[in-house]
């Protein structure tokens, strides 16, 4: 949960404005974990809501695609949304809304601009070495001791066999 007080807005004037720095070390939001979230948002006051603007930067759990380790990856969540006002109702494009006291959680809307700052096959290391398909061992860790085997290609195999035959006396 990240709450913030928004109630010097909700009951302000449309423009009013507010800035909130963000400084939160850890965050588990459903499936999303979050850490070392910074950053600044702008808050303005609009007819049917809130606005929220800005842009977090955070590391957020994920699994690296070739060698299926959890890490933290590095992400920018640039955010631009309205949260609802008192008693407003809930939809799926509007799922936040301030409650009576004038406070939100937070951490449910930036999980899922989140999910937009997250790469579609997250690495751990550009230089990951992954999975062996033979023995299911990590590279990165020396689990696997399979001989390297030379990656020739089979056309190229039967060529050679060829050249070797005619270079038999
Ligand atoms: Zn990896
Ligand atoms: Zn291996």
């Amino acid at each position: 949960m990240i709450r913030l007080d928004l109630s010097t807005l909700t009951h302000a004037r449309v423009g009013k404005q507010e800035s909130v720095d963000l400084n939160v070390d850890h965050v588990v939001v459903g499936d999303m974990e979050l850490i070392h979230l910074r950053g600044e948002l702008e808050f303005v006051r609009v007819a049917d809501g809130v606005l929220v603007q800005g842009e977090v930067h955070a590391e957020a759990r994920t699994e690296c695609t070739r060698c299926l380790t959890p890490y933290f990856e590095p992400i920018t969540i640039e955010l631009e949304d309205t949260i609802g006002l008192p008693g407003s109702e809930l939809t799926p494009e509007r799922p936040v809304r301030v409650d009576e006291a004038g406070w939100i959680d937070f951490a449910p809307l930036l999980r899922e601009y989140a999910w937009l700052g997250l790469p579609v096959s997250p690495l751990c290391s550009p230089e990951c070495g992954g999975i062996c398909p033979e023995c299911g061992g990590n590279r990165n860790l020396g689990e696997c001791t399979c001989e390297e085997v030379e990656n020739i290609d089979p056309r190229w195999e039967a060529l050679r066999k060829l050249k070797d035959e005619s270079d038999e006396p």
